[in-house]
């Protein structure tokens, strides 16, 4: 007989994980190679250690590991606002009449409000013991630079965050937050880089892009002595740290006897996604169980798409590395009307390639639809979800609602990756039917191409 189970799948503080998982030491075929820009050959630790932390430089480029101990001191921050509820959408089910049962893993509970403070957390520690005074840093929506402020508070670290200007003039509790929590924020594109006043030259009246912040953050932290930069996502050691996710989700769902049939995630730069499916693509891989994983990213930017799987740098100013992922083009703008998150040009490689491969299913959603799901979700299972979070509420609802047609008693599975309270200046244009569906044409993203660097590999 099967045992009782709750609405909330408990793990107690023994019961939670105590590393991370390397979801690329099971691919028999690794991501291809991040390049130097310069030589366009892999490019190796020496080339990273201007920017970026060594210890985050030795996990992005650790494809064999396949389980990363995590630091006892960082275990202490983690245990403080983990582990994320793993809920059982008992409401929405009825709500929906669907035979199939519905978990989700809501990592919104911390006060910066998503998934992003468990590499910001793991950032700072590096940053830390590695003797760094500050760090810069780049936000778009506001939810990576707060989880950035609350960890670089934690372990006493300066923080500069270049956030997109639109974001700064819709959110400024953002910003109000971040500066709470000791953080020095400019909105970008800023006079205060050369990136970002040859950006404003260039193009006077933009809103921004995570782009053109990253080339800003950038270039103040290699400028600064004991400064180095962080990201919030795309990178294969920000997955390795969401990996977290997906580990609290398999410990507590063997705890349990429960196996989800279907994964699904929303698809920003892949970061929630990834940690959250990590484990699960790992069994998939080794063949040991097999799952259905579902990326949803908007059709606003669909970089997975309609993207192409190419090299092109991470940033606007084309100053990073070379990563071969499914891209829109650094130089791609979203739209300005696009209020639903997720607004970054490329794609996590390692998730690239599992798409490349047929591992990884990937849909797209309109502003509106995925307003309808998160309206839908709150008023069921009372938790405002995130914009960027609903749209894999509307994929599981779908779900839902197939098995409802076929009788199928599916498991169902997704990332609830943040709140949405920060976010109500676009429930507000939701409510009041002003949000419109951008859906952008061919011509509009072959501007963006075009700016991808001509690299035949
Ligand atoms: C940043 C963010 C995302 C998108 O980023 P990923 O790296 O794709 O996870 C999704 N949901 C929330 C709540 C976010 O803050």
């Amino acid at each position: 007989m099967s045992q009782h189970i709750p609405t909330r799948l408990y793990l107690s503080e023994n019961e939670l994980p105590t590393s991370w998982y390397n979801l690329r030491a099971d691919m028999k075929e690794k991501p291809a190679p991040m390049l130097h820009p310069g030589t366009l050959k892999p490019v190796v630790s020496d080339d990273l250690a201007p920017v970026f932390c060594m210890g985050c430089i030795e996990q992005e480029l650790d494809e064999t590991s396949r389980e990363i101990p995590i630091p006892d001191a960082l275990m202490g921050f983690y245990r403080s606002f983990r582990p994320a509820p793993l809920i059982r959408a008992n409401f929405l089910e009825k709500a929906l009449g669907t035979p199939a049962e519905i978990y989700y893993k809501f990592e919104g509970t911390n006060t910066s409000g998503s998934h992003k403070l468990n590499s910001a957390a793991a950032q700072a520690f590096y940053a830390k013991q590695e003797g760094m005074t500050s760090l810069t840093t780049e936000t778009g929506a506001g939810q990576w630079g707060s989880a950035l402020s609350m960890a670089c508070a934690f372990y006493d670290i300066k923080l500069t965050v270049f956030m997109v200007k639109v974001s700064s003039q819709q959110k400024p509790y953002r910003k109000a937050l971040m500066e709470t929590y000791g953080a020095k924020v400019i909105a970008s594109p800023s006079d205060t880089t050369e990136s970002g006043r040859k950006i404003l030259a260039d193009f006077p009246d933009t809103g921004g892009s995570l782009g053109c912040a990253i080339s800003e953050a950038i270039e103040l932290a290699v400028k600064t002595p004991n400064c180095r930069y962080v990201l919030g996502s795309v990178l294969n050691h920000v997955l390795l740290h969401q990996s977290i996710i997906g580990q609290e989700v398999k410990a507590a769902f063997d705890k349990y006897g429960v196996k989800p049939d279907v994964i699904i995630g929303c698809a920003g730069g892949g970061s929630n996604l990834g940690g959250l499916i990590a484990p699960f693509m790992g069994a998939k891989l080794r063949g040991e169980a097999d799952y259905r994983f579902i990326a949803v990213e908007p059709a606003s930017c669909p970089s997975f798409t309609r993207g192409k799987y190419a090299y092109d740098f991470g940033d606007t100013a084309k100053t990073t590395p070379l990563m071969k992922m499914c891209t829109l083009g650094n130089g791609y703008m979203p739209p300005p009307n696009h209020a639903g998150g997720l607004r970054y040009h490329g794609m996590n490689s390692t998730l690239s390639k599992l798409y490349k491969d047929g591992l990884l299913e990937v849909r797209t959603a309109v502003q509106n639809e995925v307003f309808d799901a998160a309206a839908r979700f709150a008023k069921s299972e009372g938790i405002l979800p995130a914009p960027e979070s609903s749209h894999a509420i509307k994929a599981a609802i779908d779900e839902a609602l197939e098995c409802k047609k076929t009788g199928e008693k599916k498991v169902i599975l997704f990332g609830l990756s943040g709140t949405g309270y920060f976010d109500m200046s676009a429930y507000q244009s939701y409510n009041q039917g002003t949000l419109t569906d951008h859906v952008p044409a061919d011509e509009e993203l072959e501007k963006g191409f075009a700016s991808l660097p001509n690299i035949a590999r």
